[in-house]
């Protein structure tokens, strides 16, 4: 069983492997004992669960999931942190330290872990998968939405901490600062919540920034009342790249090929949309039924609207930058 990571307790072992935290990882340790244990029990880890955890560090939180007899995965970029998950986990046959970058691009999760996770879930007969983690930031967001929309892996709860900027936008409505494509998404497919404010102290080293441990508990229904989760995905990040612009430029825009702007404004007239309202605006209700009638519409023909810009990886960009991305505020 790993030892109980403290401050001093890692000083000693890094200075003992001659490594140091880093900061380009968003290598900050938890190191409040109590948090770990807070972390399992909220996401009720027991026997039958596959975990996924991205970013074990040094194997603390993948120890004591092992302990309560889940299968867990446990996928580190950093070959010094695989190192000592590996030794953290020696006694437990059912975690499994996997060196790789989590994500494969900065809009894709990583298929060698995907591949993982399927074949535990296979292997496991798992009652559950889960998400538990104490999240690299830089990674969180596409982690978490990428998971959240995949078709088949997208698991029963994930129990993440995170920046506390990127929990208040996984949370946030329309009207505030913090909505974006991520609320929408967040919302329209799941129950969100924060469990815990965490501040940094509870880290080492500390980071500039609070944190907090989030809830995501995806829900059938509201996938369902989705459908097509990979096209709406895709409006609604579309849209979000010109969350101050009238709907009905940002939607001719995005097939202007396909229609003109008087076509636009007759069609959301139609459907009891006034076209002078912003992205921003919009409740994921409206934006699953939007999604649903662009899907519809025969001069569409479901064909991909158009890229543009940065906006295709807007959601990698750590917090800062995706509100610059999604502010453009033409
Ligand atoms: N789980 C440990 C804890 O709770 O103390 C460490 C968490 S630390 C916030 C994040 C970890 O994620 C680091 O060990 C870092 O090396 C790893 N990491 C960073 N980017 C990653 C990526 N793209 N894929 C996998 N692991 C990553």
């Amino acid at each position: 069983m790993a030892a109980r990571q403290t401050q001093n307790y890692l000083r000693s072992l890094f200075e003992a492997r001659g490594i140091a935290p880093r900061r380009s990882l968003g290598q900050n340790f938890l190191v409040d004992l109590n948090i770990h244990d807070a972390i399992v029990k909220t996401a009720e880890v027991a026997q039958g669960d596959v975990i996924l955890e991205i970013g074990p560090g040094t194997g603390a939180l993948t120890a004591l999931m092992a302990s309560r007899g889940a299968t867990v995965i446990a996928v580190e970029i950093d070959r010094a942190m695989v190192q000592l998950a590996t030794e953290a986990v020696a006694d437990y046959p059912n975690a499994r330290v996997i060196e790789a970058d989590a994500l494969k691009n900065k809009n894709t999760l990583n298929p060698e872990v995907l591949e993982a996770v399927r074949s535990a879930v296979a292997t496991a007969h798992a009652r559950s998968f889960k998400l538990v983690a104490n999240l690299p930031y830089q990674v969180a967001t596409p982690i978490i939405s990428n998971l959240l929309v995949h078709p088949e892996l997208c698991p029963s709860l994930m129990v993440v901490t995170i920046q506390r900027e990127v929990a208040d936008r996984l949370c946030a409505g329309p009207g505030s600062r913090a909505y974006g494509a991520v609320s929408v998404v967040a919302s329209a497919l799941a129950e969100v919540s924060i469990a815990r404010a965490l501040p940094p102290s509870v880290f080492w080293p500390r980071p500039k920034v609070d944190s907090a441990v989030v809830v995501v508990r995806p829900d059938a229904a509201r996938r369902a009342r989705i459908g097509d989760v990979a096209w709406f995905h895709s409006i609604v990040r579309r849209m979000f790249l010109h969350r101050r612009k009238a709907i009905r430029l940002v939607l001719q825009g995005m097939w202007s090929d396909r229609w003109t702007k008087r076509e636009v404004d007759a069609w959301l007239e139609g459907r009891g949309l006034a076209g002078q309202l912003r992205p921003e605006a919009l409740d994921a209700e409206e934006f699953a039924d939007l999604a649903q009638a662009l899907k519809a519409e025969p001069r569409l023909a479901a064909s991909a609207p158009a890229e543009s810009g940065a906006g295709a990886l807007v959601e990698a960009e750590d917090a800062g930058a995706l509100l610059e991305a999604e502010d453009d505020g033409d």
